[in-house]
């Protein structure tokens, strides 16, 4: 297969997978359905059955320009975007990952992203991280590491349990380092919230946010996990402090309409209890998606700037 036409099915395959992902995120809260049943999408609003023309991914949304063709009323904007991210990712990982001749470890790295899409947009909208990601990755993280052992390639661990003269790392490695990056990932996050628990006295961290590091170790080993951690907490300081900065513009714009002068700590105090109350789960997916496209490249850095 020539690399064109590998990347085209990539971001093809990724566009549906979207499309997929679109559904299990609008229905994970919804009571008495799943993921296929029912089998066909309707509209919210006027509960019209969707036909597969006006439920292609991406194109169905620009040629109806965001709008359903019977009652006009406007689709989010979030459906395309997911789809258009998805089949990114996709082609991004199967990049990463060595393209056409690597295909085993280009699965793995879809069907990762695929779940981390699938985290991020569910706890942005219910603060909760659903358990077939972070237990199935719990469980999937190991045993996809003795099957395809590139996945750690670059893990100490399995480095140096493979031996020098074994080309590249072998499966009983690749298993070693995917269970230390568990235990790593998963102890982390939970003596974080710990002790979190005693300083404060108040929940500091959701335990899905425990399990779905513990998954990201899985597939990242201990290494990974840790970079994955640092580069979420940057993340989510970065997302915290612009949210604060939102409620401030809001809480001051909104007193001087009214006319009410109100004081600079007051706005700032308002800022930060409402600000205050963000998911970390989309901030760690995007770690660990950071880490596995490039934790290759990391080790390298490192391996060749340290002596
Ligand atoms: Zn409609």
């Amino acid at each position: 297969m020539s690399p064109e036409l590998f990347y085209f099915w990539i971001a093809a395959a990724g566009l549906f997978v979207g499309s997929f992902l679109n559904v299990a995120i609008y229905r994970y809260p919804l009571e008495g359905v799943t993921v296929n049943d029912p089998k066909r999408s309707r509209c919210p609003k006027c509960e019209h059955r969707l036909a597969w023309y006006e439920n292609l991914p991406l194109l169905s949304w620009l040629i109806q320009l965001g709008r359903c063709r019977h009652c006009s009323v406007s689709i989010s904007w979030r459906y395309p975007f997911v789809e258009a991210l998805t089949s990114g990712l996709w082609v991004l990982a199967a990049w990463a990952s060595g393209g056409v001749d690597a295909w085993p470890l280009v699965l793995v790295q879809v069907l990762v992203f695929s779940g981390l899409v699938l985290a991020t947009f569910v706890d942005f909208d219910c603060m909760e991280i659903p358990d077939s990601v972070s237990i199935g990755g719990m469980v999937a993280g190991p045993l996809l590491s003795l099957l395809v052992p590139a996945l750690h390639d670059e893990s100490w661990i399995a480095i140096q349990l493979s031996g020098p003269e074994a080309g590249g790392v072998s499966r009983l490695g690749s298993l070693a380092a995917s269970l230390a990056g568990l235990a790593v990932g998963w102890g982390s996050l939970f003596s974080v919230g710990w002790f979190g628990a005693r300083a404060f006295g108040k929940e500091a961290m959701g335990f899905g946010d425990v399990k779905l590091l513990g998954a990201g170790g899985a597939f990242l080993g201990p290494g990974g996990v840790l970079l994955a951690l640092m580069l979420a907490s940057l993340l989510a300081s970065v997302a915290g402090l612009l949210n604060m900065g939102r409620f401030y513009w809001l809480v001051r714009s909104r007193a001087r309409r009214r006319g009410v002068a109100k004081p600079v700590w007051k706005a700032l105090h308002t800022a930060r209890i409402l600000g205050r109350y963000l998911p970390f789960g989309p901030y760690l997916a995007g770690g660990i998606g950071i880490v596995l496209l490039s934790w290759n490249d990391v080790m390298e850095l490192l391996l060749r700037n340290v002596p």
